[in-house]
């Protein structure tokens, strides 16, 4: 085989016959696709998580479970008859069935990724059979068999090294027979319990497979023609980007471009496989090529925002001229196992964002047992209803001008907080929920239009 593809579609892409058979076009156009992977059905991970959260009200429960079932019988309503998969589906459902009871019981993180991780494993199971209806030979593969994991439910962390030996032994034979479906966002412990890798995760999945297989090519098939300036929803003049660079695409991942999983980039990036983002609905508009180098390397390449920040301040008179106190402060949260995002210091305090990216979504909390170890050092407080804005770019510090635009740009509204500096690609300001947008709509018009 000379080239060897992988591609990857996302829930909106699987999410119902029609969007499945676009799917199924994308890969009868390109014969060296041999590994796909797919999310869940649109809707399906969110349903879940709403069981796993505990849903005591047995009818509401059963109403959600229905609202699962009939995702995907209706695709299956639309293929020839194949009782076994049938079958397989009823079983997962059973399967939600029991553990959406139990999670009332004892409410587990555990219970949590095996509940969440059925979205895929029906959706895969519908996609490989919907191929095949198409004379397009593919067979189900379950991706525990390959991607493993810690045990850290909720957001595990893959070991490459298992997963690079399993994928050469049981995946790279299967691949070179037929097209393999498999999972995204799952995968399995030590021990063959279901893990998951975290919201969003099933391209995070497509880089680890694909780099395990040595692949040539990662495709991301989603639902926009790859990647724009900005979210065209928030600024209507976004313009789509050809090319762009890994530093550049994974800046604009980590800063809440929501067309990527922050971690996808970095196995690609390791093993050097150029990635394509583009619509399985409309292959031909094309999408963007995100690869070690691009051709182009402009000033100003994007904006993205993320919303729902966690900002945290810690004050200490203790600092002045002292050492020693940042040190102390990263170790309680080190300790807890605490991601920071952006960060700033004054002489006498430290302000910075926690990192959120987990299951469940929504604003990252600081535990209570942290903010208390933290009390003992420092006095903390906690502000949300925080965006951040970043701007994605190249050698910014080396530019004369830039600035002026940036922030004669924003001399409208208030900024709660700048980063810059550590990296050349990127310039984050903090704002307030309420004015979120339309900084990012005067940035864009100013920079980008
Ligand atoms: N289905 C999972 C989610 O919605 C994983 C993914 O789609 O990437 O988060
Ligand atoms: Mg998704």
């Amino acid at each position: 085989m000379n080239a060897f593809t992988v591609a990857k579609f996302g829930g909106t892409s699987v999410a119902d016959h029609a969007a499945m058979s676009h799917c199924a076009s994308v890969i009868e156009e390109n014969k060296t696709t041999r590994l796909v992977i797919v999310s869940a059905c649109s809707g399906v991970t969110n349903l879940l998580v709403e069981l796993s959260n505990g849903v005591d009200c047995p009818l509401m429960q059963q109403t959600i479970i229905s609202k699962i079932a009939e995702i995907h019988f209706d695709i299956l309503a639309r293929l020839p008859d194949a009782p076994d998969v049938k079958n397989q589906i009823h079983a997962i459902l059973d399967q939600i069935k029991t553990l959406s009871i139990s999670v009332l019981d004892v409410p587990s993180s555990k219970i949590t990724d095996s509940l969440v991780a059925c979205g895929e494993l029906m959706s895969s199971h519908i996609f490989t059979h919907l191929l095949n209806a198409q004379a397009i030979k593919a067979r189900f593969f379950d991706v525990r068999q390959v991607l493993k994991t810690d045990a850290n439910y909720g957001k595990a962390t893959p070991n490459l090294e298992l997963i690079s030996q399993y994928a050469q032994e049981l995946l790279i034979p299967l691949c070179k027979e037929q097209v393999v479906v498999t999972q995204g966002f799952m995968g399995s412990d030590s021990l063959g319990n279901t893990t998951t890798l975290g919201r969003g995760g099933s391209d995070y999945s497509a880089a680890l497979l694909a780099e395990a297989i040595q692949a040539d090519i990662l495709e991301i098939w989603t639902d926009v023609p790859g990647i724009y300036s900005t979210d065209p929803r928030i600024a209507s003049q976004a313009k789509p980007i050809s090319e762009i660079s890994f530093n550049e695409a994974s800046e604009m991942a980590n800063f809440g471009a929501k067309i990527l999983h922050p971690a996808t980039l970095l196995p690609a990036m390791r093993r050097n496989i150029p990635v394509f983002v583009g619509s399985s609905q409309a292959p031909k508009l094309g999408g963007t090529w995100i690869r070690h180098q691009a051709q182009a390397s402009p000033l100003f390449r994007a904006l993205a925002l993320r919303c729902n920040q966690t900002l945290i301040t810690l004050t200490s008179l203790n600092m002045l001229h002292a050492y020693g106190f940042l040190a102390n402060v990263f170790n309680i949260l080190a300790e807890h196992k605490i991601s920071v995002d952006l960060i700033t210091t004054s002489e006498v305090s430290v302000s910075l964002t926690l990192d959120q990216t987990n299951t469940c979504g929504g604003a990252p909390m600081l535990p209570k047992e942290v903010e208390k170890a933290l009390e003992k050092l420092c006095r903390v407080t906690v502000e949300q209803d925080i965006c951040l804005v970043a701007l994605i770019g190249n050698k910014m510090g080396e530019s004369r001008g830039g600035a002026a635009k940036i922030f004669g740009a924003l001399k409208d509204y208030n900024l709660r907080m700048i980063c810059y500096g550590a990296s050349n690609h990127n310039l984050c300001f903090l704002t307030h929920t309420n004015e979120a947008k339309d900084v990012v709509r005067a940035l864009h018009k100013e920079l980008f239009e």
